[in-house]
């Protein structure tokens, strides 16, 4: 069975529908791709498939579970437990080191100070940005702020990465830095990754393409790196 499944999710803000019926599934270990035009609805899908975000119809299951109908604090326990999540850009808290913002989630799941930041080290080493642990996020580049937000998102070892256009704000070579350190993480780690974006070298990475067009899959699946 897949590890995840959105099965005809729908969504409205207001009178602008968003998604109209969705079905998404993610296996364990796979990284799929959502991808399409600005305004497509990528961006929900993501945020109702992590519980951010509740669908209007629709459910998602998440091993078994339909996680559309938990409450609020219940889908919050389970983000910090068995999701990460990872968003464009600056969610590094500017009044912590790198290696305080990366130990964060593991405060927040109860672990010791010491154990959170000897993880939070070793998750910055593997990300190449060891040397900035004890710095501020403003003192860093764009790339190491992102690299840290990885590890910061991977600490806790979820089984799903939820990754909104993780690249968008580097350039192409912290670009491509940034995507191939996240996928060899989650190879090692068997995480399942949902993969926002509108690039097809980032698209590139995945196992699967979804393409939504005005808030449906795309039935041809010509994605965005598609002649
Ligand atoms: P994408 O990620 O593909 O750019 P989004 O999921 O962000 O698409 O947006 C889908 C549609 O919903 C767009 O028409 C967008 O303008 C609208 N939308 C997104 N978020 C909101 C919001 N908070 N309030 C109102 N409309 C929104
Ligand atoms: P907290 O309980 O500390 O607010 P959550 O568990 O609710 O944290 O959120 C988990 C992750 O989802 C965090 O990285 C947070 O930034 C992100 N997040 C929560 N709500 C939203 C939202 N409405 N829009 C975008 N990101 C969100």
């Amino acid at each position: 069975a897949p590890l995840l499944t959105g099965t005809g999710i729908t969504k409205d803000y207001g009178a602008t529908p968003a998604l109209r019926g969705v079905d998404l599934s993610v296996a364990e270990g796979e990284i799929v791709a959502v991808t399409g035009p600005s305004g497509c609805g990528k961006s929900t899908l993501l945020h109702c498939l992590a519980g951010i975000l509740r669908a209007d119809h629709g459910s998602v299951v998440f091993r078994d579970q339909n996680i559309g109908m938990w409450s609020e604090a219940a889908r919050s326990r389970l983000r910090r437990s068995e999701f990460g999540v990872l968003f464009q850009f600056g969610q590094m808290v500017p009044e912590l080191t790198a290696a305080e913002n990366v130990a964060l989630p593991l405060l927040l799941a109860g672990s010791g100070r010491r154990e959170a930041r000897e993880a939070a080290l070793a998750w910055l080493d593997r990300f190449g940005v060891a040397d900035v642990a004890d710095q501020m996020p403003g003192a860093m580049s764009g790339g190491q702020q992102q690299r840290c937000a990885v590890a910061r998102a991977m600490v806790t070892r979820p089984r799903v990465l939820f990754a909104d256009e993780p690249t968008g704000a580097l350039d192409q070579l912290n670009g491509e830095q940034v995507m191939q350190a996240i996928v060899r993480a989650v190879r090692e780690e068997g995480t399942a990754v949902v993969l926002v974006t509108h690039e097809a070298p980032v698209a590139a990475y995945a196992d699967r393409e979804i393409v939504l067009r005005d808030g449906a899959v795309d039935p041809t699946g010509l994605g965005v790196g598609a002649p």
